[in-house]
């Protein structure tokens, strides 16, 4: 039977950079993703700082090389659209960053190159066109039923990953809970688009909210070769309590919202509307324990505001790659202190977001705070405390 000391299924942002990390270590791995890369996933392709530091820490070198790439669009600022149109807009242009702190990038790109700079000949092995089909607890570890091109095959570890995304393997296959309910998800909707007029030529974020939308919102964010990845997200339980069909809604929203439309006179859609599931952090959902962790969505590491989810998804692969590590050599390994680190490290920046998420159901306390945040000493303050934190980052 093949073995292997840390197996993760999913070679997304998470998966990757788990691999990454371990190959820093020297730790043996097997890198598993039933899909051949280069392989599109449903985002919004925000890249956001958090990103960018991770790739820094796997090293200098990975940051230096995703930034020269010709696909990975530099992103000054963003801005968010109230419904009145009134904006509350960051430009970082001239705040002395090394690096814009913001990128898009499509997600075939980033998860390509996020693949393709595994290091070659160290302790992990990537599996691309390999499926996980099963998963078994066994006295010293978990077996891993497989299925590729050649047929099926068992893989034996002392530690198994979750990082297969939004829909459930490990917790499924070893009989966790999953945390599927509604009130833990956001759902949206992307479609790319070329010719979208009215972006900042610091190719900035744009958020806007409509008021048929809340407490969803609508992003389009700029691409390289003047396309443009735009969508709409919304809570499950909300879309669910409106009876909602986010396709019409997208419509209704790109042809009426006079702040929308005119950015819409001359684009042309790439695609037809595609959608996907985001699971939101909630400290409720355990993710590690015994002999396993989950990382990135298949963890719900997505901030419930703004929908991110490859900074957070990237961030858990590195604190789990340090737990991994203490952990491997013992008799019976145990994540469970993985999952206390995530929670702490995120603990503020989840609660932010749950109560930026409240204020979307109420147009006028959204109105009034991008009001308020505009305020020049207030604005100063809030940017001041970014800059702060991003150069930090980078
Ligand atoms: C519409 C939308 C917009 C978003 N916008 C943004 C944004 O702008 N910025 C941002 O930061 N986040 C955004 N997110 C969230 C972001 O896309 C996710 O948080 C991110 O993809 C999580 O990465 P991951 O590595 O955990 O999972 P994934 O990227 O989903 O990768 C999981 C991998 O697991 C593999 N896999 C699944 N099942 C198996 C199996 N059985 N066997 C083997 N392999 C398997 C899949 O093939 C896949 O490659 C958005 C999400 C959506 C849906």
């Amino acid at each position: 039977m093949l073995k292997t000391d840390v197996c993760i299924i999913g070679a997304g942002p998470a998966g990757a950079t788990l691999s990454h990390f371990l190959h820093k270590e020297g730790i043996d791995h097997i890198l598993i993703d039933k899909a051949t890369f280069p392989r599109d996933k449903i985002c919004g392709d925000g890249i956001t700082v958090d990103v960018l530091n991770v790739l820094k820490r796997i090293s200098p070198e990975l940051l230096e090389k995703f930034s020269r790439e010709s696909e990975m669009l530099p992103s000054w600022g963003f801005a968010f659209k109230g419904t009145t149109g009134k904006e509350i807009r960051y430009d970082f242009k001239n705040d002395g960053f090394p690096l814009a702190p913001f990128y898009t990038a499509r997600r075939l790109d980033l998860d390509r190159f996020l693949v393709d700079n595994l290091p070659q000949g160290g302790s992990g092995q990537f599996w691309p066109a390999t499926e996980v089909i099963g998963l078994e607890r066994e006295a010293n570890g978990v077996k891993v039923f497989l299925k590729d091109a050649q047929g099926e095959k068992e893989l034996q570890c002392k530690i198994i990953i979750g990082a297969e995304g939004e829909k459930p393997i490990v917790t499924r296959y070893l009989g966790l809970e999953h945390y599927r309910e509604k009130k833990h998800l956001l759902a949206a909707i992307r479609i790319y688009y070329k010719n979208v007029q009215g972006f900042n030529e610091g190719n900035h974020l744009e958020f806007f909210f409509d008021p048929k939308l809340l407490p969803g919102y609508f992003w389009a964010f700029p691409l390289s070769n003047n396309e443009a990845n735009v969508g709409l997200g919304m809570m499950s339980t909300a879309i669910a309590a409106k009876k909602i069909n986010l396709k019409k809604m997208f419509q209704e929203v790109i042809t009426t919202n006079p702040h929308i439309a005119p950015w819409f006179a001359e684009a042309e859609a790439l695609e037809s509307t595609k959608g996907w599931g985001l699971p939101i952090m909630t400290p409720k959902r355990q993710i590690g324990g015994d002999r396993y962790a989950l990382i990135g969505d298949a963890g719900g590491m997505i901030e419930a505001f703004t929908g991110k989810g490859i900074g957070p998804g990237m961030m858990s692969a590195r604190i789990a790659s340090e737990h991994i590590r203490v952990q491997i050599s013992k008799s019976n390994p145990n994540l469970s202190s993985y999952h206390e680190h995530m929670y702490k490290y995120y603990h503020t920046e989840m609660r932010t977001a749950y109560s930026l998420q409240g204020v979307l159901k109420y147009p006028r306390i959204l109105n009034s705070a991008i009001s308020l945040a505009n305020i020049a000493a207030v604005k100063r303050y809030a940017k001041d405390r970014m800059v702060h934190d991003f150069l930090r980052w980078v």
